[in-house]
This record gives structure tokens, C-alpha cells and sequence, in this order.
């Protein structure tokens, strides 16, 4: 580890959102989910959160992640209700990408604050449960003959809009996590 690698590790620490977060429900496409991993690393995403699919397992990382999984931790959950749920208990807004009679354009809602992107399977999208327990409903609006996006494109438009709104907050320019954490972290990345 030289030095420089290190003073880099701690840079990207001090960027880090804890803040920012996405659950990802039943992704079970490899390509999806590691490019989804990888733009949560580009907008600071500390730890993304995924209901694996039915099969039983997360999906494999394959090289469209980049490395990205080494710097973003996946904290697996049973179901997108109980982990909708408890998202919320810790104070987190969940904006379900979906398309209902209360959707906004996912540029409206206030990024600032703690939130959490619920992205859907590729097959069949977000429940309508998890939708309806959801703080909002957002739309990235579409004009063309297909219905919908690629979930790892809508996570990264989405993504990179709660980025700008962050970064004019200033919130990239001040830590997000404590020295302490930002120390510990950066010793786990050092040397895994
Ligand atoms: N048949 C599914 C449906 O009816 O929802 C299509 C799912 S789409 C291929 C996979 C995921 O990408 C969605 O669950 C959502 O997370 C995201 N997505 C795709 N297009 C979107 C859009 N226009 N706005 C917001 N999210 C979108």
C-alpha cells in the first residue's frame, strides 16, 4: 500500500454518503447488478441494500462492477417490505421507482435527505406492496415506444440526480462519516 494509495482510499472515505442509499429487489441479472454497484461507488453510496431473488443468492459480481463491490458493502435483506420498513424506522425516505397514480418526477423529491432508491426486478418491476409502504412513487418521464429502462440506467439517472442536488448542499465538501469511522474504514480498504 504506498501512501498515495491510501491518501486516495481516505479522499473517497471523506465523499462517502452513509446517507445515500439504494435497495435493490430482486436484481438478478449479474451485468444489472454490478453496474448498479458501480455507480453507487461513483456517487459515494456507502452500503446498498438488495433483496436477493428467488433463486436464493445475491447475483454475482462479473467485470461490468469495475471492482466496484470492493468499496461498496451489500447488506442483504429477506424482503423489500420488512427492508422498506426498516429503512424508514432509521429515518430514511424510500422512493420507489414506480409507475402509479401518486408518481412524481423523480427530479422533485429532496435528495438531501436520507434516502434510499427501491429499484425493481427486471421482469416485473417493484411490487406493488413495497410501492404503496413507499415515502413516494418516482418516474424518470419517457417519451419513445419502450415502457421502461434498464434498471441500472434508472438507478444511475436517478443516482446522479440526488448527486447534483448533494453536491450543490455541499455535502461532498464536509464527511459524512465520522473520523473514527472514516479511520477504521480506510484500514479495511488498506488491507482487506
Ligand atoms: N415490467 C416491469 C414493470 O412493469 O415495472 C419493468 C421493470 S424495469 C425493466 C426494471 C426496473 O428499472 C424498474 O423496476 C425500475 O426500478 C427501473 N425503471 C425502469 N424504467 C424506469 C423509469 N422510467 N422510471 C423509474 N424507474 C425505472
Amino acid at each position: 500500500m504506498t501512501p498515495e494509495r491510501y491518501a486516495k482510499i481516505r479522499r473517497v472515505l471523506a465523499r462517502r454518503q452513509p446517507t445515500l442509499t439504494v435497495l435493490m429487489d430482486e436484481v438478478n441479472k449479474p451485468h444489472n447488478f454490478s453496474a448498479i454497484l458501480r455507480t453507487c461507488d461513483a456517487v459515494g453510496v456507502l452500503t446498498a441494500h438488495a433483496v436477493p431473488p428467488k433463486s436464493g443468492a445475491l447475483p454475482t459480481f462479473d467485470a461490468t462492477s469495475g471492482s466496484a463491490h470492493k468499496w461498496v458493502g451489500v447488506q442483504k435483506h429477506a424482503d423489500a417490505v420488512t427492508a422498506v420498513r426498516s429503512l424508514q424506522e432509521g429515518g430514511v425516505q424510500v422512493l420507489a421507482t414506480h409507475l402509479s397514480q401518486r408518481s412524481v418526477d423523480y427530479r422533485e423529491p429532496d435528495y438531501t435527505r436520507p434516502t434510499c432508491v427501491l429499484l425493481g426486478a427486471e421482469k416485473w418491476g417493484v411490487s406493488d406492496e413495497a410501492a404503496e409502504i413507499a415515502d413516494a412513487n418516482i418516474v424518470i418521464p419517457m417519451f419513445g415506444m419502450v415502457q421502461s429502462l434498464n434498471v441500472s440506467v434508472a438507478a444511475a439517472t436517478i443516482l446522479f440526480e440526488a448527486q447534483r442536488q448533494r453536491l450543490s448542499a455541499g455535502m461532498y465538501g464536509v464527511p459524512q462519516i465520522s473520523p473514527e469511522e472514516l479511520e477504521r474504514l480506510a484500514f479495511e480498504w488498506a488491507y482487506p
